[in-house]
């Protein structure tokens, strides 16, 4: 087996279907460059399609009665194994991660891994929480129920932060006894590879599969296919409303995880806190080329502070490296390709044609790296307008959107006035205010005080257009990986 170690000669991948580590059936395959590079291929993974889904989920449909009919006892040693094993490899999944996705090693692709390794922990530990419940229902009747796992899941995952959402979906869905066919995004699928040599190694074959290639071919024969029970898919909106279409018509399960455009609220009594700076460059994801689907990415400051709390922001975000995602001195690493980079020009060329935009911090000048990676500074836009499309629009990109606001009443709907409600940050000394506050945001997540990353074993999910579903916590695991039968008997 070939891995993407070796840093001159590519990698030839394969995909992982019934325990065998296979080319697509048509030979085609499609090559990986690395974001730090574009013209440098780091490996080939095989170009999957209708036939290479069909043979996966025929494998993992052949997995699933022996999978999900041993004991939890079973699921959760092979999960802790898998766990510890990654945890052994932690570093090496790490600089896969800064090649293979542009995100920096040290802020980025570290905590990515280590969340990766919790995840299968948690999941593992809670895996006897599969349980039903019996009803009271008199001497003469016993009436139980069983909480069973869907069946064949299909696993879509984006290229943004591969081994943080494979594990959202994948230690969950194992735990639970259901089996898995794992797509990983054509722009950035090397971790996955890895963690898939890594769980074959600790899973009996079929009850993980991982297939590679294109969204329009592995993705929707995935979507369509009439032996999946359920699709869980973590993309954009767009692909998201397609995907759902599609799984709802056969009435098949699907849960959405999809894009954001999360407000981030100050309160005056805030400005002066020491780490509000800190926080709010967290929430912006600017760490992440600001490709978060949870990234703060419009900035509400109330009058009385905005210039004072604008001026520590810009300070702090002119002193963000931005350089090889590989050097242990980057905070910042690369945008994924030449499409997204282009993209993020064209939002803020549009946000800088509308009337009255201020550029308060515009890092592009001050790069000391580019061509051929794809390395952007961050750019902080002011008195933006909430309307505008830079802050309608989830960019994902490290460009922030600063808006003014006076009254709270007028604050909350304008963080609401957004078909999103993915994550939302509120500051505040005022607990009372800050509570309030978060409870009128239409958000799956809100946070108070803080701008970081999920907590393992937390519920997360989005609501509007960002998602439909829950799955990262154990409520999430019994709501988006099982279904409920009822048996009642009558006793003589
Ligand atoms: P995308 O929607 O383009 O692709 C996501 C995945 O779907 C990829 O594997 C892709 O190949 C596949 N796909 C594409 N077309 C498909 C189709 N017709 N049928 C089935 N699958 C198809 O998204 P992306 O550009 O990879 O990722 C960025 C987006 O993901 C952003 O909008 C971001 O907000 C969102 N995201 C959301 C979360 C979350 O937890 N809510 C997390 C990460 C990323």
């Amino acid at each position: 087996m070939t891995s993407t170690t070796d840093t001159t000669t590519p990698a030839t991948e394969r995909m992982l279907i019934g325990g065998d580590w296979v080319d697509a059936a048509s030979g085609e395959t499609i090559d990986i460059i690395t974001p730090t590079d574009r013209n440098r291929v780091i490996a080939t993974t095989p170009r999957g399609a209708e036939e290479d889904v069909d043979r996966a989920v025929k494998a993992a449909r052949a997995a699933f009665p022996g999978w999900s009919g041993t004991s939890f006892t079973v699921r959760q040693k092979a999960l802790l194994a898998i766990a510890d094993r990654l945890e052994s490899e932690a570093e090496g999944l790490a600089q896969l991660t800064a090649l293979d996705t542009g995100n920096a090693l040290r802020t980025q692709a570290r905590p990515e891994a280590q969340t990766l390794i919790n995840l299968f922990r948690y999941f593992g530990g809670v895996a006897g929480e599969v349980k039903g419940v019996t009803l009271p229902a008199g001497d003469g009747e016993l009436s139980y129920t069983r909480r069973q796992p869907l069946g064949v899941v299909a696993g879509i995952l984006p290229w943004n932060s591969p081994l943080l959402i494979a594990g959202f979906k994948i230690p969950a869905a194992l735990a639970a006894g259901n089996t898995i066919v794992i797509k990983a995004a054509e722009d950035a699928p090397l971790t996955i590879v890895r963690l898939a040599q890594i769980c074959a190694e600790y899973l009996p074959a079929g009850v993980f599969n991982l297939v590679t290639g294109y969204g329009a071919e592995v993705g929707e024969a995935m979507t369509l296919h009439p032996d999946v029970d359920k699709v869980s898919f973590t993309g954009s909106t767009l692909v998201g409303r397609g995907v759902a279409a599609k799984a709802g018509q056969r009435l098949a399960h699907s849960s959405l995880e999809l894009g954001g455009k999360s407000p981030s609220i100050v309160f005056p009594d805030y400005a002066d806190s020491p780490d509000l700076i800190g926080q709010l460059i967290a929430s912006t994801r600017f760490a992440r080329q600001g490709q978060s689907c949870t990234a703060g990415s419009r900035l509400f400051l109330h009058e009385d502070c905005y210039d004072s709390v604008l001026e520590r922001l810009v300070e702090a975000a002119a002193a963000l490296k931005v350089g090889d995602p590989r050097d242990e001195a980057s905070d910042i690493g690369c945008i994924i390709n030449a499409k997204q980079y282009d993209r993020v020009q064209g939002y803020i060329d549009d946000g800088l044609s509308q009337e009255g935009v201020e550029v308060a911090y515009d890092g592009r000048p001050h790069l000391s790296v580019g061509e051929p990676g794809f390395y952007h500074a961050p750019m902080i836009l002011s008195r933006v307008d909430n309307d505008w499309r830079i802050a309608q629009e989830e960019i994902f990109g490290p460009v922030l959107s600063v808006i003014p606001w006076k009254d709270v009443d007028e604050v909350v709907e304008m963080a609401n006035g957004t078909h999103y409600g993915l994550a939302a940050f509120v500051f505040s000394k005022d607990l009372d205010a800050a509570i309030t506050t978060a409870n009128r945001i239409d958000s799956g997540w809100v946070q108070v005080n803080q701008g970081g990353g999920q907590l393992v074993g937390q519920s997360y999910g989005g609501m509007k257009t960002s998602g439909i579903g829950r799955e990262a916590s154990l409520e999430g695991m019994l709501e988006g990986f099982t279904q409920i039968k009822q048996i009642n008997v009558k006793l003589h």
